[in-house]
């Protein structure tokens, strides 16, 4: 049994985000990177079901800028055997990524792939769903408990409504939640190890995919300020000045 697991490189989660003064992005100058927190639990849960004797190899896989290599290197120190690197110099919308996991699935030939449920810098929740469409693979999102079977994977869901079980055929895709573990810490003698294990590199535009944008961002803007509470001495006096000032009653 073999899984592909999917990590990006995005801004650290306990960053400050700063708009760049012409509103074109967001500043990632000098800015701590680290990845994607949903998919360290990705990783986490692909390294457990490989110590439970389960799974025989772990491949890590990211799309990015060279420096989103030590994503997956970060992925090897805490178990994965193998790395991918699919090198891209510009930010690439959930379908172009899909498409080049897709390219990386039909070499890999992987029984499972795991992905994050969201990305936080882009917070857009399509890749794996896109991933499992053009695979035509079953999919589970959201997921807060794998059981791997020998072939299907029965999962818990995170949704609306509380908690949905279902069983999947395999090979399929299944994006993380954050409840789904308590991702580990990497040792200093796995972190020097993981700097033997192989990195393969691809180049995302020799993959023959159209990875083109769709969607042109026009500006991006920081939120306003939020205007300090007042504390009102009666429920008249609230009453009324969410009638006359905020006028929303
Ligand atoms: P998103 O659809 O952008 O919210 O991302 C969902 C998940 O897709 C992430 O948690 C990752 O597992 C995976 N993913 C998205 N972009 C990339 C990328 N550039 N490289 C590797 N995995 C990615």
């Amino acid at each position: 049994m073999k899984i592909l697991v999917a990590v990006k490189r995005v801004i650290d989660y306990n960053v400050q985000i700063r708009v760049k003064e012409d509103g074109s992005g967001v500043n990632t100058d000098n800015v701590k990177m680290s990845t994607n927190p949903p998919d360290d639990n990705a990783i986490e849960e692909a390294v457990k079901l490989k110590e439970a004797g389960k799974v025989k190899e772990i491949v890590a896989v990211t799309v990015g800028e060279e420096k989103a290599q030590e994503t997956v290197r970060k992925a090897l120190a805490v178990g994965a055997d193998r790395g991918i690197h699919v090198k891209a110099d510009s930010y690439i919308e959930p379908l172009g990524i899909a498409k080049i996991l897709k390219k990386v699935v039909e070499k890999e030939k992987p029984d499972l792939v795991f992905l994050g449920k969201q990305a936080i810098d882009d917070d857009c929740n399509q890749t794996g769903q896109m991933l499992a469409a053009i695979l035509n693979w079953p999919q589970g999102t959201f997921t807060s408990k794998v059981n791997l079977k020998e072939k299907t994977l029965e999962i818990v869901r995170e949704i609306d409504e509380g908690l949905e079980t279902l069983e999947i055929n395999l090979p399929a895709v299944v994006t993380c939640d954050l409840r789904l573990n308590e991702p580990r810490f990497a040792s200093l003698p796995n972190i020097m190890k993981a700097k033997k294990k192989p990195i393969d590199q691809m180049i995302a535009k020799d993959l023959g995919v159209d990875i083109t944008n769709r969607i042109q961002q026009l500006k991006v803007e920081e939120p306003p300020k939020r205007k300090g509470g007042i504390k009102v001495s009666s429920v008249a006096e609230l009453v009324s000045k969410l009638k006359n000032e905020a006028k929303v009653i």
